[in-house]
């Protein structure tokens, strides 16, 4: 630039957002010297600093360009600019990263390897042939192996490897796609890959060689992943994968099957456009899909399941053994029955000794742990089941500031907790159901985590009304803060609310399995008129007891008793399946809920659907929460449209009689109809209730936007029937897309009623 030619001028610009560990700095120094601009460029507690020097329209350019052409994986939230004094340095430099003052800075999800490093991962004379920790400045982990920031190595778990001559050159080369990029390495310098036997003695030869050569002889592997370890085995053996099944202790829920790509996925299953590009993405969920017939995998992987959960390799370490293996394998977190996944290579061995033959694994250490992350594709729109590795740590923006920071502490099961301030809503990965010592402890460490890691020094707390979850307690030892405590479905409703980027009125439905409602009755079929400040139950489920409390849970067959009791006045027909089954205790568990002994009352629509599923034969027990439910809507024929009459009352709050639906099924069931369209009918009329009902609180309230949240909501059969209902209706549907609808959800429910309650000046 002409020096003489125009006046020059200098910016100082600060960019907030997902702009550390994603290189953005040598985007910067390429763009800038690009326009012979002068100046410099640095990381803060802030997000990015920049001072740029040059002529009026070079700066202009030089904006535009900053916002249209960042990196593939920064996320700007906004860029603030202004004019200081002009300095008139030589060239631009990127300058060490300032420490200190309210971290704001944003940390990168996990990334899957992205396509340069793969072909350099496959190029023979590439020095990085076959490394399976090759990544650059748009790949790799972040999230995982954090310890504190700014985003620098010596504050990742990097830091214990000195990069070498060759390494060091890319990293300081701001031409070079490694420029800056902090888990950089190679052969040379960098972590390296062994194979060990589960006693921990190494294995001798190449490790993925190795290890293909055991998966395919039927054993069960260790893979060191990027959040913890994963157990594989290979899809097509099916004594491999019963093998695993039962030395891991999980008896039905399905395992997620990772294929070397999207063809490999075609071959299994069903892939639509959308769900092509959801395996794709970079965050690499597991993405359920539905199962071809006759696909090549063994019935123990996913036993009776219609979908499969598919993924593809996220790490080049995964790349290598899906290419030696050539075949699909079961990557299913390392855990056995409900710990949360092994991620320390000490603890893996011992824990996870008795299941693997043997230990894929590495020297870099994970500092978070953190499991894959759950989609599935309904109504061409990406739904997440279980949010963690590619989703977390990315805020969420809240649709109104909040007035002090705030901890919201969660649910019990499928746990996450959220730690908020101003206009961002941290939600942690997924943590897990917090039923055991290992992880509550979890749980208090990714707190402790979070807090530090976004500098959020809450004052207020939020939790749930149920004083026994262990996220309650944990809530009421933080006696220094304010406490608020928010019902379960309301901080579902407004999870929901908050997702949308809504403050509400909306009629909210909030059907799921249970949760403790503020008359000291177990709730989940329940329909609210509901903001983030308050809410009130307008309806619900017609309330019946659950004799044995979390005994019902675990055998649907008892809510079968009690619906088939209530349906009938304790004369149903004889001759019904269930009862059958179960008819030793049959009267002993009617008798304890008539009397009200350990049964308490409840509006639950999960314990619908468990009765209903017993009572057309799904099954009596269950082995997970849930089940009977999920394999309920695997059986109903999805081509059925005709559908069973539910009646309103006119009581208020109004109740749904489940009762209605249970005579219709015992009916259908007895004139001989086949149990799929007895199945689909259930759906199709439970889902034209929750829309007849919705209209008549429309009727008199006025409100015609509709919140769909709970755990029912993950049936997409039956949602699918309540959206377009209510669509028909003239509805406004609003649903959840990137948070779960079930309790994974919860903690960003909570922290935005806190902020709501917090900035009424309700605490
Ligand atoms: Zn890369
Ligand atoms: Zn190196
Ligand atoms: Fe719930």
């Amino acid at each position: 630039m002409d020096r003489l030619n125009g006046e020059k001028c200098r910016l100082r610009i600060r960019v907030a957002g997902i702009v550390q560990g994603v290189g953005f700095r040598p985007f910067v120094h390429g763009l800038a010297s690009s326009l012979s601009l002068v100046g410099i460029v640095g990381n803060n507690h802030a997000g990015v600093f920049i001072e740029v020097e040059g002529s009026a329209g070079a700066l202009e350019e030089f904006l535009g360009r900053l916002e249209r052409d960042a990196p593939a994986l920064a996320v700007i939230e906004h860029i603030e600019a202004e004019q200081i004094a002009p300095v008139g340095e030589d060239g631009f430099v990127i300058v060490p990263s300032q420490s200190g003052g309210e971290r704001q800075t944003l940390v990168s999800p996990d990334t899957a390897t992205c396509d340069d490093c793969l072909r350099e991962l496959f190029d023979l004379a590439d020095r990085r042939f076959r490394y399976p920790f090759i990544n650059c400045t748009n790949c790799g982990p972040r999230f995982t192996i954090i310890r504190d920031v700014p985003y620098d190595r010596p504050f990742t778990t990097m830091a214990g490897f000195t990069m070498c001559e060759a390494c060091e050159r890319e990293y300081r080369n701001p031409q070079d796609r490694r420029f800056h990029a902090q888990p950089v390495c190679c052969p040379a310098c960098g972590p390296s890959l062994r194979l060990l036997a589960r006693d921990g003695t190494p294995i001798r030869g190449d490790p993925i060689d190795a290890a293909a050569g055991l998966l395919t002889a039927g054993k069960v592997v260790a893979v060191k992943g990027l959040g913890g370890y994963h157990l594989a085995v290979i899809a097509t053996s099916e004594a491999a994968a019963a093998a695993l099944r039962s030395r891991k202790h999980r008896e039905d829920k399905p395992f997620a099957v990772m294929v070397r790509d999207v063809d490999t996925a075609r071959a299994l299953c069903d892939v639509g456009a959308e769900e092509e590009r959801v395996l794709s993405t970079p965050r690499r969920p597991v993405v359920l899909l539905r199962r071809k017939p006759g696909a090549q995998v063994a019935p123990s992987v996913a036993p009776g399941n219609r979908y499969l959960g598919l993924i593809l390799p996220y790490t080049p370490l995964h790349h290598l053994l899906a290419d030696r293996l050539g075949t699909p394998f079961v990557l299913t977190s390392g855990n056995s029955s409900d710990e949360p996944i092994a991620y320390l290579d000490d603890d893996a061995l011992e824990r996870l000794g008795h299941i693997a033959d043997a230990f894929l694994t590495h020297d870099r250490p994970i500092h978070m742990r953190t499991d894959d992350s759950v989609t599935r594709v309904v109504g061409n729109r990406e739904r997440i089941l279980r949010r963690s590795r590619g989703f977390a740590p990315e805020p969420a923006v809240l649709p109104a500031p909040l007035r002090r920071p705030v901890l919201a502490c969660g649910a019990e099961l499928k746990n996450t907790f959220c730690v908020a301030k101003d206009r961002r809503a941290f939600v942690s990965h997924h943590i897990g159901d917090l039923e055991n010592y290992e992880t509550l402890r979890a749980f208090r460490q990714g707190i402790e985590h979070f807090t530090r890691l976004f500098d959020v020094h809450p004052e207020v707390v939020a939790h749930d009304l149920h004083p026994e979850y262990l996220s309650t307690k944990y809530a009421m030892e933080l006696v220094d803060l304010d406490t608020v405590a928010v019902q379960h479905h309301h901080a579902h409703v407004a999870a929901c609310l908050a997702e949308n980027g809504e403050t509400g009125p909306v009629i909210g439905v909030a059907f799921d399995g249970l949760g403790l409602g503020t008359d000291g009755s177990m709730w989940g079929g329940e329909f609210l008129i509901a903001d983030l400040v308050s809410f009130e139950r307008v309806g619900h489920l017609q309330q019946l007891p659950m004799p044995g409390g979390a005994a019902a849970v675990k055998e649907p067959w008892r809510m079968a008793a009690v619906y088939l009791d209530a349906a009938f006045e304790g004369q149903p027909p004889s001759g019904l399946g269930v009862a059958r089954s179960h008819e030793n205790l049959w009267e002993q568990v009617l008798r304890v809920a008539h009397h009200g002994t350990n049964s308490p009352m409840t509006s639950s629509a999960g314990r619908l659907f468990d009765a209903i599923g017993a009572i057309v034969g799904v099954r009596g027990r269950v082995n997970y929460e849930g089940q009977a439910a999920v394999e309920l809507e695997q059986l109903a024929d999805p081509t059925e449209t005709s559908t069973y009459r539910i009646a309103l009352d006119g009581a208020e709050p109004f109740r749904l009689p489940g009762v209605d639906l249970v005579r219709a099924v015992v009916g259908d069931l007895q004139r001989g109809t086949d149990p799929r369209v007895v199945a689909a009918r259930f759906h199709n009329g439970l889902g034209d209730a929750v829309v007849e009902a919705c209209a008549r609180v429309r009727g008199s309230t006025g409100l015609t936007s509709v919140a769909l949240s709970g755990g029912v909501f993950q049936n997409v059969l039956f949602t699918a029937r309540v959206s377009a209902g209510l669509g028909r209706e003239g509805f406004r549907v609003l649903a959840h897309s990137r948070f779960p609808p079930n309790d994974g959800g919860i903690s960003l429910g909570q922290a935005v009623v806190a902020g709501a309650r917090d900035d009424a000046g309700m605490l």
